[in-house]
């Protein structure tokens, strides 16, 4: 006979999955029925593992007024394909409490963790009190996970005095130490914003690295779970998931290298079919391991990803997805002049769908701040010396008349201090963007933050050289910088300040922090300071 502990968590008394938020927040009806309801079958509600199964830690994100996600995934072997689970559905019990030692619990449930969906559990916790902040954790069998933080929005109609969070992107494993991620994790924040590159998708790199990617090219389901468990086994990139909710969208690698809508970046090596099968297991590993609502509930190789969301009347947040709708971008080299093919204006880099959101969501806003969370540099940024214009192929400006049309629309529709955030490119820059980009001597009608990588690239620089050539030949670029870190923002109804904060180095650890550059941008001025 076997001693079982007492429950630390009381038997669960209510479901998670809300007949409401079912069917609100399901684009798919029947993919959202084997999420977390039961299957047919037992349930596991006493399961035992080979190994603790909360490896990968807990996360929340996507907050509202009233609630938020709830995020942990039953993975004993976080490597093996299965991660060490049997078929069967867990239940797995959840807490959130008003106070750190977890004495006041306000919130509790349970959710079933299904193989389908990776054994990860999201939890929609909702009847929580505006503006304030709360910890969770997570119970299955007698294994419980640790704590995590998470907080509530303000009430929509609240005037917040103050909003402070962080930004980051590209953190791909090997070329170095998540060192970003523990001095992020001391930072006093609201929210941690995440741009794309959440995991990238290669074989190990030929050359030498602090850290290896332990399997190929990946491709399949498992090879996308796999990967997302190798990343999210650093102790730091959970520790700053534990702090704070996220509020994140993807850019390329979550799937592969710089592909676009159904087009990889080598058509000629797969069939479109196949490219959408890769795709759809891409998009679904991200799910699971994603903080994300059951909107966002993948459907084959379809996912819903941008969204809004508000902090009060302070800040909304439009968040992007500037991969899954756009056009292919241009063929050629990868740095081109605008030509006639670029400007043509059926070429988009959101879809229309997605164009038509955001131009009414920042139309209509009443946000102090209009925030644009996004991929890839809005700037039409000439990288090429001299004469000639050479423009990244990847980014914006190869959607040259859509890129336009938005410049546009802020300035027609005055919408209030649009402030775009941006990932991707594995450096810092601090831009104006101009309402016309022929004329540089037009006026600035909004600003964009390009926060640098967490890791890729490896160790960087401070300034490279010719970066006086770059911004004598680009004047609405502010500052320009390549080293690594992430970039924190704080947020008033009168200024928002942007720090970059940078560490010298990442294939070592223990590389010091320091606030390289500061940014303030006075409400209701479009323009640059440097403090
Ligand atoms: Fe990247
Ligand atoms: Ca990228």
């Amino acid at each position: 006979m076997s001693f079982r502990p007492p429950p630390l968590f009381p038997l669960p008394t209510e479901r998670t999955l809300t007949r409401r938020s079912f069917l609100v927040g399901s684009a798919s009806f029947a993919a959202a029925a084997a999420l977390s309801t039961r299957a047919r079958g037992a349930v596991a509600s006493a399961p035992t593992f080979s190994a603790y199964p909360f490896a990968l830690g807990v996360a929340s994100g996507d907050p509202t007024p009233d609630g938020v996600v709830l995020w942990t995934r039953l993975v004993p072997q976080p490597l093996e394909p299965g991660g060490g689970m049997t078929p069967e559905p867990v239940d797995v019990a959840w807490q959130v409490a008003e106070d750190e030692a977890m004495t006041r619990i306000v919130r509790r449930g349970t959710a079933v963790a299904n193989a389908a969906w990776a054994h990860a559990v999201h939890v929609e916790v909702e009847g929580l009190a505006p503006d304030r902040w709360y910890w969770y954790r997570f119970k299955a069998g007698s294994e419980t996970s640790p704590k995590g933080r998470t907080r509530t929005m303000p009430p929509a109609a609240a005037s917040p005095e103050r909003l402070r969070f962080a930004f980051a992107s590209c953190q791909k494993f090997e070329t170095g130490f998540y060192t970003a991620y523990e001095h992020l994790t001391r930072e006093d924040l609201d929210l941690v914003v995440h741009l794309g590159d959440y995991i990238y998708e290669k074989g190990p790199a030929a050359a030498d690295t602090p850290r290896r990617h332990n399997a190929p090219e990946i491709f399949s389901l498992d090879d996308y779970r796999a990967r997302y468990a190798l990343y999210k086994s650093d102790p730091a990139l959970q520790a700053a998931h534990a702090m704070a909710p996220w509020i994140v969208t993807w850019d390329d690698h979550e799937v592969a290298n710089d592909y676009a809508a159904a087009i990889p970046e080598r058509p000629d090596r797969i069939t479109t079919e196949k490219f959408l099968q890769r795709r759809a297991a891409g998009y679904q590993a991200y799910f699971e391991h994603m903080p994300l609502r059951r909107t966002a509930l993948p459907s084959g190789p379809d996912m819903l990803l941008y969204r809004r969301l508000a902090f009060g009347r302070l800040a909304s947040f439009n968040v992007l997805d500037t991969r899954q709708y756009r056009s292919d971008q241009p063929p050629g080299e990868s740095r081109q002049p605008l030509n006639p093919f670029i400007l043509d204006p059926k070429r988009t880099i959101m879809g229309v769908k997605q164009r038509d959101w955001l131009f009414d969501s920042l139309a209509s806003s009443r946000a102090g701040w209009n925030v644009v969370a996004q991929q890839v540099m809005v700037a039409r940024v000439d990288s090429e010396p001299g004469e000639k214009a050479g423009y990244y192929m990847d980014k914006w400006p190869a959607y040259e008349t859509e890129r336009q049309s938005l410049l546009q629309h802020i300035h027609d529709r005055k919408v209030k201090n649009a402030v775009v955030l941006t990932g991707d490119i594995h450096n810092n820059w601090a831009n104006e963007l101009l309402s016309d980009f022929d004329r540089l001597e037009s006026r600035s009608v909004a600003t964009e933050f390009v926060g640098t990588s967490i890791t890729s690239g490896g160790d960087g620089v401070d300034q490279p050289k010719g970066v006086d050539v770059l911004q004598a030949e680009n004047p609405f670029v502010k500052w320009h910088n390549r080293e690594r870190g992430y970039v924190t923002c704080e947020v008033t109804p009168k200024t928002w300040k942007t720090d970059f904060k940078t560490i010298p180095y990442v294939t070592r650890r223990g590389a010091p922090l320091t606030t390289r550059a500061t940014f303030v941008v006075e409400s209701g001025r479009p323009l640059l300071q440097r403090a």
